[in-house]
């Protein structure tokens, strides 16, 4: 406890304090009032040397320890490009995406919600062009028969086979699962899992149009699994098979899509930055016209430092979210009638979509297909840019302490309520007795913890970034106050019981 004052030094400072501030006020009662939430501060002598030193190592051996993430399926030896997200992990990663959904449905008043099957009918995916271009090139390696995605290996690195890789040319793989759907196996029952949320909302453009009765601009946003058979998954959850989307499909009138892609490129990343990530560990990248998808007008992709320890400054960043404008091409290809038309020029007329997925512009009186403006993130990569963000390693006098810093929004645990003594019966069911009501009056994620003492208690907290942490102590049976302490700055304070809920909500804020 090198770090922390003693709950009795506590409470004979805020006695000092209070005898203090009384003398110098000749004793009001205003004094007294004002002392009613935080009756005592405890400047702590602090001194501590901090560094972020974050890799993806240690990232990965904080989420095996504390129960963040664990490899898929690790009982058999894992499942190569699927990790599980354990006690800590769910509550983190629903964190992110209630944050995004508060902040694009419930925030905005131009965005409804959805959520899409992941099986669709295999047309979905023919008339969007998946079945015919979603691939990756693919190499393989003659020697040590290792494939490749052609972009990510570099042909001069060592082979295990001796010498460099003799690589094959290039072709393309397709990276959807397929599967069939009903219990006869055969072609005409084939079905995909979807490799992004973004088609799902196209097909139902004209249902949330019809039923919501929405004027452009407006936009459809979805959160979910998508799966890509990726040929080299890596890095953690950076690149996985199964993983989770945050989408938007924003609909707007042609002419105006250039300044909505640009309002949803500061948009989004102000997102990133108002939850905590640095800007310096934050990109905007704007491809070239040679790296566009063929029907897009623009891309900006927004890069995080997922690789600090890369000597390449410009290799440490790698996209978290792409905000791309793509014109009429979604509507296009699913509207009766319309049209896919692929990179090679070739054009497939669509026969079998059922409604034209136009939109009436009264204005004009016209019916004119809206251009699409795409922010599309990844939920398990912003989940690890926030844990990677956040992660500090701390010499406090001499003692170690690794804290997650995460923004009060995201952090799995809001409090934590420790009691002095988990052996005196009376602080035990006092400290049990805040969390219950806490955790009933405000809705936040409130944990009991009495399995060691405070000091390692309080550290265990810190690692896995819990905002704050409440103490029960001796002095708590007299008082009915008890210690706060900040996870960043490690001050603690007193604070009276039937204040705590007020003290901790205009601390914790939006959560
Ligand atoms: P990359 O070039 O890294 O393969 P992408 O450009 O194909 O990604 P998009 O199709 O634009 O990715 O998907 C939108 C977002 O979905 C990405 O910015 C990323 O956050 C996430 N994402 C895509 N593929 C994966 C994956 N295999 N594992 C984890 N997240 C992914």
């Amino acid at each position: 406890m090198s770090f922390q004052m003693s709950a009795a030094a506590v409470v004979q400072q805020r006695q000092w304090l209070l005898l203090l501030s009384m003398k110098l006020s000749g004793g009001g009662l205003l004094q007294l009032q004002r002392r009613q939430i935080i009756i005592a501060t405890q400047q702590q002598p602090i001194h501590r040397r901090e560094k972020q030193m974050v890799d993806l190592e240690k990232i990965i051996s904080l989420c095996k320890r504390r129960g963040f993430i664990f490899q898929g399926s690790d009982q058999y030896g894992g499942l190569q490009g699927t990790w599980d997200y354990g006690p800590l992990g769910v509550e983190l990663k629903n964190n992110v995406k209630r944050a995004w959904w508060r902040r694009i449905v419930y925030e905005r008043d131009d965005m409804e919600g959805l959520d899409c099957a992941i099986m669709m009918n295999r047309l979905v995916l023919k008339y969007s062009g998946h079945e015919e271009t979603f691939s990756d090139p693919m190499v393989d390696c003659r020697k040590c028969k290792k494939r490749f995605r052609a972009d990510q290996v570099d042909p001069n690195e060592k082979c295990a086979e001796g010498d460099k890789h003799d690589l094959t040319e290039p072709r393309p793989f397709n990276l959807m699962f397929k599967t069939t759907v009903g219990p006869v196996a055969d072609d005409n029952n084939i079905a995909y899992l979807r490799p992004e949320t973004a088609q799902g909302i196209f097909v139902n453009f004209k249902n949330v149009l019809d039923s919501t009765n929405r004027k452009l601009p407006f936009g459809i946003a979805q959160i979910g699994k998508s799966y890509r058979n990726e040929i080299t998954p890596r890095n953690f959850i950076f690149r996985v098979r199964e993983f989770e989307q945050m989408e938007i499909e924003f609909f707007v009138k042609p002419g105006t899509d250039e300044e909505w892609h640009k309002k949803w490129v500061e948009d989004r990343y102000n997102w990133y930055v108002s939850l905590g990530i640095k800007p310096e560990n934050l990109r905007k990248y704007e491809q070239k016209k040679e790296e566009l998808a063929h029907y897009a007008k623009a891309t900006v992709d927004l890069l995080y430092r997922f690789f600090p320890e890369r000597e390449d400054e410009n290799k440490q960043f790698d996209e978290v979210e792409g905000i791309a404008n793509r014109t009429d091409f979604d509507l296009q290809c699913h509207t009766k009638g319309g049209k896919l038309v692929l990179a090679d020029g070739r054009e497939i007329p669509n026969q079998h979509a059922v409604n034209k997925l136009t939109y009436f512009d009264h204005e004009t009186n016209q019916h004119i297909l809206p251009y699409v403006v795409e922010p599309s993130a990844g939920v398990d990569r912003a989940t690890l840019a926030f844990l990677m963000d956040s992660y500090f390693e701390e010499t406090v006098k001499d003692d170690q302490r690794i804290v997650l810093r995460l923004h009060p929004e995201l952090a799995p645990i809001k409090v934590a309520v420790l009691p002095l003594k988990k052996n005196n019966e009376a602080i035990r069911n006092t400290a049990i007795q805040i969390k219950n009501t806490l955790m009933k009056k405000s809705g936040w994620r409130t944990v009991y913890d009495d399995t060691a003492g405070i000091g390692k208690l309080y550290r265990r907290q810190d690692e896995i970034g819990t905002p704050f942490c409440v103490t029960v102590d001796f002095d708590t049976l007299e008082d009915q106050s008890v210690t706060v302490r900040d996870r960043d700055t490690m001050s603690q304070e007193r604070v009276k019981i039937d204040a705590l809920q007020e003290y901790l909500a205009a601390k914790l804020g939006n959560c």
